[in-house]
């Protein structure tokens, strides 16, 4: 840990990716931004590699997560990727915006307690293809503050430390403004990471690149028969437990590619990300994705879609093709068990029944029939008593048809009754797993705003709720409520 009131330019930056052979990435820096200055920062983040928040209104450490003047010990790179982009090769595609200075000790995460440190909009790379390297302040304050309501959900996620700014206009659709996101997990390294190998037919480099992968993350996969087959189920694990967190959250990354798909499980890569509000299976949250390929109901299948891809790029490593085939074939139920485990738990059942898949799906069919708002219903079904169907007004009222959900409710206080449900028990639990603040776009855009006009409180005030997504808050009610009108006007695209 560092002393209360450190130095930054002292922070203790090993270099465990940096230790791979030079084809894996391009050693290069930061290009400065003028005059930058703090727009938000997580304390939680910060705790976690041992940076004492007194520091963030520091030149030195403004200055340092810009880019303008590394710590001493960063040595900075950015890393060579491929990918499929909507489902099709894309080529080679890299950190066209983000630069790793180091890994920073980590004490309190999983082994090897040590988290990468990233800063995406740093200025261009060898990847940047016809990119300029940089981010615009919007979707850099939405990456920042999704990391980090994604993580006090509970869901494996990458992290971010702070978003710096500059008044240095880039073009987008649009002129914006420049911004810098510092970002941290144990590796970014993608699916696609493999899948550069793999396609430029260097066996040698995908060799490394996965062993390099099993020792630092899964070494316990080195005692099985073919720890590539091996690395190969547990990352189809993770991924289908994280795609099963996303679903139960309503949860939309919007960019599936195999590029953005983290070999740890971890979501990765904020863009026009979303969650859902007026359910509907079909929803897209990404403007550009005209197809919706990655729709809400799509994320699961995507998920196994892509680990095929991971699959087909480690097959030279595994060998046999039947045990590729068997660890993809543990997606699916892997992915179902979870699921269905979170669906228990955001109903309240502590019990499995045989027919609870039909309450469960019925209970999707009203949400999509009336399109009632995703979090506001698990939220109030909590609420409810067995006893007392007159208490249901609020919950009731989130429907258009409430016929439609009244002959539901009567199934469901059925199930509650046939498991002797404790109804203030049942809420406790409820409420501990059904968020009442998740990161509506509408709250993102009116933090976004007002940052744009430099005032960031609302950023502070914001990440401050999120941080604590289950608890009631009363005072920052209205952060739970139904989006405004104007909402619906907002569109998120890939351009960012
Ligand atoms: P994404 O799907 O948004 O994660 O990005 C796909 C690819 O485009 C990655 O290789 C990014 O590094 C790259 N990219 C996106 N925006 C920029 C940018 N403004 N400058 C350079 N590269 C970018
Ligand atoms: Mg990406």
């Amino acid at each position: 840990m560092i002393a209360a009131g450190a130095n930054i330019d002292t922070l203790p930056f090993g270099h465990a990716f940096g230790a791979l052979a030079p084809v894996f990435y391009t050693r290069l820096q930061p290009t400065p931004l003028p005059h930058p200055y703090l727009v938000g920062a997580s304390a939680d983040a910060a705790a976690l590699v041992g940076i004492d928040p007194a520091a963030f209104d520091t030149r030195e450490f403004i200055e340092a997560f810009t880019g303008n003047q590394l710590p001493a010990a960063a040595q900075p790179l950015s890393a060579v990727y491929s990918g499929h982009q909507f489902g099709n090769w894309a080529g080679q595609l890299g950190d066209g915006r983000a630069i790793l200075l180091g890994d920073l000790p980590a004490p309190s995460t999983a082994s090897p307690h040590l988290l990468e440190v990233q800063l995406k909009g740093a200025g261009p790379t060898p990847y940047s293809r016809m990119g300029d390297g940089r981010a615009v302040l919007r979707s850099s304050i939405r990456e920042f503050l999704c990391s980090e309501a994604m993580a006090a959900l509970g869901i494996p996620t990458s992290r971010a430390l702070c978003v710096t700014g500059s008044d240095q206009f880039i073009m987008r659709e649009t002129p914006e403004t420049s911004a810098v996101a510092t970002r941290m997990a144990p590796s970014f390294i993608r699916f696609g990471s493999f899948e550069h190998w793999f396609y430029n037919d260097r066996p040698a480099e995908l060799k490394l690149l996965a062993d390099h992968v099993i020792d630092r993350f899964y070494p316990a996969l080195r005692e099985t028969d073919n720890p590539y087959a091996a690395l190969l189920t547990e990352v189809a694990r993770r991924t289908a437990h994280t795609i099963a967190q996303w679903q139960a959250v309503g949860f939309m990354h919007g960019v599936m590619n195999t590029d953005n798909m983290s070999i740890l499980g971890l979501t990765l890569d904020y863009g026009p990300f979303g969650f859902m509000e007026a359910f509907d299976a079909r929803h897209i949250c990404n403007h550009t994705d005209q197809q919706g390929r990655y729709s809400y109901a799509m994320q699961p299948q995507i998920g196994h879609w892509n680990c095929f891809a991971l699959g087909q790029a480690l097959l030279p490593l595994i060998g046999e093709v039947e045990a590729a085939q068997a660890a993809l074939a543990d997606y699916q139920p892997q992915y179902n068990a979870r699921f269905g485990a979170l669906m228990h738990a955001k109903l309240g059942l502590s019990t499995v029944q045989a027919d609870d898949a039909t309450l469960i799906d019925a209970m999707f069919a009203i949400l999509q029939a009336s399109h009632v708002d995703f979090t506001l219903f698990f939220r109030r079904l909590g609420r409810l008593r067995q006893a007392d169907p007159g208490a249901d007004a609020p919950l009731r009222d989130l429907f258009i048809d409430r016929a439609a959900f009244d002959a539901w409710a009567v199934q469901y206080r059925g199930r509650l009754q046939q498991e002797g449900s404790v109804d203030a028990v049942r809420e406790l639990a409820m409420q501990a797993t059904n968020p009442k603040y998740v990161l509506r776009n509408y709250l993102a855009q009116v933090a976004i705003e007002k940052a744009q006009n430099k005032d960031f409180t609302e950023i502070a005030t914001l990440l401050a709720v999120l941080q604590k997504p289950f608890d009631e808050q009363p005072e920052h009610e209205h952060y739970a409520a139904l989006p405004p009108d104007w909402a619906s006007d907002l569109e998120v695209s890939c351009s960012s």
